[in-house]
């Protein structure tokens, strides 16, 4: 007994000690979780995890350490990003992307995506709709380490009442409530991280009771669409986990009877917060794009892809102004702010997501807008919008004790980036160090 004790000790011992250890020294550590940042922070990593924290003063940092100095710079846990489509990649046309695309997503575009969401320091990102064997696939070849790319948590095709022609390669139309469980059991079987429902205000009550009650039986969370106030409405009465965008159209705000619904949903705290994604930079940014736009030509989104696909999205946008996708856009923006806060002040938790993926919007510049926006137009806290990007969206996971802070134990997903970006928060745009389970990639 004492000797095969003492066996797996020396065992123990000498593997950690083949580990790589990197230093991570002299940054403000802004952790995730919502206090104070730490001056003059040293992070242990070991291998892929983080081994200790603390400070210059405090922590003697080990003499094998490969020493990373992050001296002026803010270091925080890897961004996530909760609403992204890796199948897409800024092209303004989806009937045609859907129509040439689709035998390359798996291959080339998804992958092209999620290493562009990594370099932008994006370590995580929830995919809400793919074709089911692409996204799986993806998902794993960059959990397996074979190709770079942020950690996908995918769900797979959008569950929805009727797909729309041609797109049902990623949308699976429910017709009934035998077939809403059937094909909910076969996106857990196939091994999907949550479910995706759009369109739920046409499916019937007893259908979209079905779809959310399949998954949660296979602890799947449902995030669903809440555009329309009866998606709002039968999504709430559902119990969904997480609702999408700041919908309504132009409508000035969410009408009163939904906030009601809402603030009785956030008033039960044994239901655990009522989560958001607002997804708002894609159209708050709009204008901009459209009569400035240089960014479009920077080609961090060019990552991965061959110069005929990058020629083909660019020439999808040659006419900014003419995009149908934008048309109501300009009377919808004024708008946003008013929706958010009213979240904000019914108790929902807010989450960053972006829609990444969408006309003239790429994996290497979504994110970083979005917080942008948050922080810089509508005056929300910089920390509580951080807390938005890193801790929030790895609890909705579930994998809160994995990753999603700057903490002891935990998967070492850290960025840094010159300056205090709680100061500028924008300074998210040009992120200078990137660590995903402790590998270095930037
Ligand atoms: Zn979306």
């Amino acid at each position: 007994m004492i000797r095969s004790l003492l066996f797996s000790l020396v065992c123990l011992t000498s593997f950690a000690q083949e580990l790589p250890v990197k230093a991570l020294v002299g940054g403000t550590l802004i952790d995730g979780y919502g206090s104070t940042p730490i001056q003059n922070s040293v992070i242990i990593i070991e291998g892929e995890m983080i081994k200790a924290i603390g400070t210059i003063e405090t922590l003697d940092i080990p003499e094998n350490a490969d020493i990373i100095s992050t001296e002026g710079m803010s270091v925080l846990p890897g961004l996530w990003d909760m609403h992204v489509h890796t199948m897409i990649n800024g092209h303004a046309d989806y009937s045609y992307w859907d129509k040439v695309y689709p035998p390359i997503l798996e291959d080339v575009i998804m992958p092209s995506s999620a290493e562009q969401l990594l370099m932008a320091g994006v370590t995580s990102a929830r995919d809400l709709g793919a074709p089911l064997k692409e996204s799986i696939s993806v998902r794993d070849r960059i959990n397996n380490g074979e190709i770079p790319g942020a950690t996908l948590y995918v769900s797979g095709p959008f569950i929805q009442k009727k797909p729309y022609p041609g797109t049902e390669a990623f949308r699976w139309g429910i017709n009934g409530v035998e077939d809403a469980k059937n094909k909910i059991k076969k996106l857990a079987d196939a091994g999907v991280d949550c479910v995706k429902l759009i369109d739920q205000d046409q499916m019937t009550k007893a259908e979209l009771k079905a779809v959310v009650d399949t998954a949660h039986k296979y602890n799947l969370k449902v995030v669903a669409h809440g555009h329309r106030p009866q998606e709002i409405r039968m999504g709430l009465q559902a119990g969904v986990d997480c609702f999408e965008h700041t919908g309504l159209s132009s409508a000035p705000r969410y009408p009163d009877d939904v906030m009601e619904a809402i603030k009785e949903r956030t008033a039960q705290m044994n239901l655990g917060p009522l989560f958001w994604c607002p997804t708002v930079e894609g159209l708050f940014n709009y204008e901009y794009v459209r009569d400035n736009g240089e960014h479009l030509d920077n080609d961090s989104w060019h990552r991965g892809l061959h110069d005929t696909i990058i020629a083909d999205i660019k020439n999808s946008f040659r006419h900014k102004d003419r995009l149908p996708y934008f048309q109501l856009t300009p009377v919808r923006k004024p708008t946003l702010e008013t929706k958010i806060k009213q979240l904000i002040n019914a108790g929902v938790v807010l989450m960053i997501g972006t829609d990444s993926g969408i006309p003239m919007k790429f994996h290497s510049q979504s994110t970083w807008n979005e917080l942008d926006v948050w922080v810089n137009e509508f005056g929300i806290d910089p920390m509580y919008a951080i807390r938005a990007a890193t801790y929030w969206p790895s609890l909705w996971m579930g994998v809160s004790n994995e990753v999603g802070t700057v903490t002891e134990g935990k998967y070492a997903d850290i960025i840094a980036v010159k300056g205090d970006v709680l100061r500028h928060i924008d300074l998210l745009q040009d992120v200078d160090i990137v660590i995903k389970h402790g590998k270095q990639y930037k």
